[in-house]
């Protein structure tokens, strides 16, 4: 997509710190550096969300995320990590062509918080029920 700044990064129009490469996927240091050695994985394919995501391209996408994780956590010796997946702006995505966030962590403030607020007091067995099948009915494989 012509005004994509990722597929402008991959196309070689804009520059990037290069982590990883193959025919499908690119991955690079993301500008902000949330902590050393926050990088994105990408599809060369244009995808904009989770939504639009075609199996294929999900399988050569996720096939090098581990890889990459053991490689920044062999470099970096990295506490944990998180992998992060903005779908929407509503979600906080700005980038809109696909991305993973490989984001390693390294301490309690390292600039990154991902606890969230449980609700699980609202909903029941039979809730949670009705929910699962609602999606386990719309699931299209
Ligand atoms: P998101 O909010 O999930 O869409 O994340 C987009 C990410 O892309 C942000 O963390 C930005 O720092 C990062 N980003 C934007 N432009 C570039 C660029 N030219 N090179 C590397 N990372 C970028
Ligand atoms: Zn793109």
């Amino acid at each position: 997509m012509s005004d994509c700044i990722f597929c402008k990064i991959i196309n070689g129009e804009l520059p990037s710190a290069k982590v990883f490469e193959n025919d499908d996927v690119l991955a690079f240091l993301d500008l902000s550096q949330v902590t050393k050695g926050h990088t994105l994985v990408i599809p060369k394919l244009h995808n904009e969300t989770i939504f639009d995501l075609d199996a294929d391209t999900a399988k050569k996408l996720f096939a090098v995320v581990p890889a990459i994780a053991r490689a920044i956590q062999s470099e970096f010796q990295p506490k944990g990590l998180n992998i992060i997946n903005n779908n929407g702006s509503f979600a906080g995505q700005e980038v809109f062509h696909y991305h993973l966030h490989l984001i390693p962590r390294y301490n309690e403030t390292d600039g990154i918080r991902t606890k969230y607020i449980s609700h699980q007091a609202d909903y029941d067995q039979e809730d949670l029920k009705q929910i699962a099948s609602a999606i386990n009915q719309a699931v299209q494989i």
